[in-house]
């Protein structure tokens, strides 16, 4: 079916779809609408500049939103997707994980079952075009779509065995693992050991491999770090909703970001999306081309 739809052109027409729908006109690059595009970094410290964190600890303060869909390490050393509502729970999710979780479930959970009507959301871009679908049938609901930048994600269980195989060490336990230009990162009680990004490929989730979306094109704001000097995130504004949540980081320090940078990233992703569909699915393509 998605090959069906890359090749037919729906899918692109979908997402068009749904941004027209939910993020209006603006300006656009090959990362999609946006309003504004910079390179920030806050008083917090997360994975990049804290931008996500503060972001969500803002926004309920000012009562954007009374709850948020976060990730965050439980006590078991698991990661979970959690309904936070509160600061507290908010500064605990801060950091990436390199799993993917159930993120528009918890929503659903947040609205069905907690009666959730304004919450915010921070999602990779597929979870972030399944929430605007998702969106589509409760329009009593008021969603904050904070999206991350994206160019793959993992298998859990065999990215930890990846990783005790070529750094020896158990990713359950480190205190800090980040993915930084094409490195895999891990830093442990003082130690740091890194690997480079193309070697866990085999732990890369298989529809990573089609997706075309970097930078989560569908969301409010999203964020990453390409495009932003070390200790910087890039924030790309999309919405009139994002633009108000990002003008409460009052403490921000900011400087220009390189969307030259983020739009070879962009088309870098596309590109290898659709040939790997192309690659995978040549069998069903060609047969359709005859
Ligand atoms: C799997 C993955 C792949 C990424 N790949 C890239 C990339 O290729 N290039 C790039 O520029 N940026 C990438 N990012 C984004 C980058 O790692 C940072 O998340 C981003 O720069 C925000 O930094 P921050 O300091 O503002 O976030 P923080 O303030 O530290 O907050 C991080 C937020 O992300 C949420 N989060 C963490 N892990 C997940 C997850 N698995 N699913 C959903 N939400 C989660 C947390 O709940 C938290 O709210 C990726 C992130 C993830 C999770």
């Amino acid at each position: 079916m998605r090959a069906e739809a890359l090749k037919s052109g729906e899918e692109r027409s979908h997402r068009s779809e749904l941004e027209h729908l939910f993020l209006g006109e603006g300006s656009r690059e090959g990362f999609g609408v946006f309003r504004k595009v910079s390179a920030v970094q806050t008083t917090l410290s997360g994975y990049d500049g804290g931008v996500v964190t503060s972001l969500l600890i803002k926004g309920m303060k000012r009562n954007f939103f009374d709850s948020a869909i976060v990730v965050r390490r439980g006590n078991n050393k698991k990661n979970e997707a959690v309904i936070a509502e509160d600061p507290d729970d908010i500064i605990s999710a801060k950091g990436s994980k390199y799993e993917l979780l159930p993120i528009p479930e918890k929503f659903v959970e947040a609205v069905q079952e907690r009666g959730k009507k304004r919450i915010a959301v921070v999602g990779l871009p597929c979870q972030i075009f399944g929430l605007r679908e998702i969106q589509r049938s409760m329009p009593d609901v008021d969603l904050t779509a904070i999206g991350l930048f994206c160019m793959e994600n993992f298998r859990y269980y065999l990215l930890k065995k990846r990783i005790k195989d070529l750094l020896h060490v158990d990713l359950d336990t480190v205190e800090r693992a980040v993915i930084s230009k094409g490195n895999f990162i891990v830093s442990d009680r003082g130690k740091t050991v890194s690997c480079r990004v193309k070697d866990l490929i085999t732990a890369v989730r298989t529809g990573c491999l089609f997706c075309t979306d970097f930078t989560s094109e569908l969301a409010d704001i999203s964020v990453g770090m390409v495009g932003s000097p070390d200790g910087y995130s890039t924030v790309i504004v999309r919405t009139q909703k994002g633009e108000e949540l990002f003008n409460l980081l009052k403490d921000r320090d900011s400087t220009s970001a390189d969307n030259g940078e983020i739009a070879r990233m962009v088309s870098r992703k596309d590109k290898h999306g659709i040939d790997q569909l192309r690659k995978y699915l040549s069998l069903f393509w060609d047969a359709d081309e005859r």
